[in-house]
């Protein structure tokens, strides 16, 4: 029975030597933090452990082994099991969390442009509604709608609409500010939010899109060119107005827009001046 002892201390060294891939699988998944550095010292540990076990085993080589040193025998193997199992379920539960993370990007993004999408919307008006009524600072919206879209769609067909949207999303985008937020609102409408700022300054930064788009000519894969032309409503949110008023002002101001002519920005008037005109 004297080889009984080390045989158990082996057999925990090799389970506790099978949790490392585990934990160097876990660890190629997390990004530089103190999680990270939490799941290196539990590495740096089973190794440790490892070094205690070769060394608890050659002292009972060759030595006649009593019963406790064949309980604690039994009790390292055990842990050996332990620290595998918790290393292999860890990585299974970080797999399922990864998973399920992108699942909540994607659920949030628009799969043409990559830009978030309507549900986003929701809950990110909610969200800066609730901050600008808390801190007092303004938020604004705007509302962007190509002009006659239809007509670039039927004219040129729907992949090239589609590029259309995709290069003129690139331009809001490149427009604004790491604060503010695009969202493809619907076919070839934008919502870009724009915390912390007034109507007039979020107005400013759409007639900067408005100019932008007036001065690039698109090139289609053909070498057709292409101009494409936006329309824009911007409203500043009022507290006690719910998040579809407020957006709906700012559409309100997007349809003033295009009655007026298109190519243009329109600004919603306050909802006490808005009722009484
Ligand atoms: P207006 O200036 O009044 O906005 O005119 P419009 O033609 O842009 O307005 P309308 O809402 O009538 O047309 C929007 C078009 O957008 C209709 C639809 O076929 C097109 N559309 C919606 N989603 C997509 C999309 O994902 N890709 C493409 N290529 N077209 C789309
Ligand atoms: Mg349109
Ligand atoms: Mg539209």
């Amino acid at each position: 029975m004297a080889w009984l002892s080390p045989f158990m201390i082996l057999i925990g060294m090799a389970l506790l030597a099978a949790a490392l891939p585990s934990i160097s699988a876990i660890l190629g998944k997390l990004g530089e933090g103190s999680l990270r550095t939490a799941w290196r010292y539990l590495r740096a540990m089973i190794m440790l452990f490892l070094a205690g076990y070769a060394g608890f085993a050659f002292l009972l080589l060759g030595a006649p082994v009593t019963a406790a040193e064949l309980i604690v025998s039994a009790i390292l193997m055990a842990g050996g099991a332990f620290v595998l199992i918790v290393a292999r379920l860890s990585h299974l539960t970080t797999n399922d969390i990864v998973r399920i993370a992108a699942l909540e990007r994607d659920v949030m993004r628009d799969p043409l442009t990559g830009v978030f999408n309507r549900r986003y919307l929701d809950a990110k008006l909610d969200e800066e509604t609730s901050r600008s009524r808390r801190s007092g600072q303004p938020l604004s919206t705007l509302v962007i709608d190509l002009d006659h879209f239809k007509h670039i769609n039927d004219t040129y067909g729907h992949p090239i609409g589609d590029q259309v949207i995709r290069h003129v999303c690139a331009l809001i985008a490149g427009q604004i500010r790491t604060v503010d937020t695009v969202v493809r609102y619907g076919g070839e409408e934008f919502v870009v939010v724009a915390p912390d700022s007034t109507v007039e300054a979020a107005a400013a930064l759409g007639n900067r899109m408005i100019g932008s788009l007036n001065e690039r000519i698109l090139t289609l894969p053909d070498g057709t060119s292409l101009s494409v032309t936006a329309s824009i409503g911007a409203a500043q949110y009022e507290p006690g107005e719910t998040c579809l008023d407020f957006l709906a002002r700012a559409d309100g101001a997007l349809y003033e827009a295009k009655r007026g002519g298109r190519n243009r920005l329109h600004m919603a008037l306050p909802r006490q001046l808005a009722v009484a005109v």
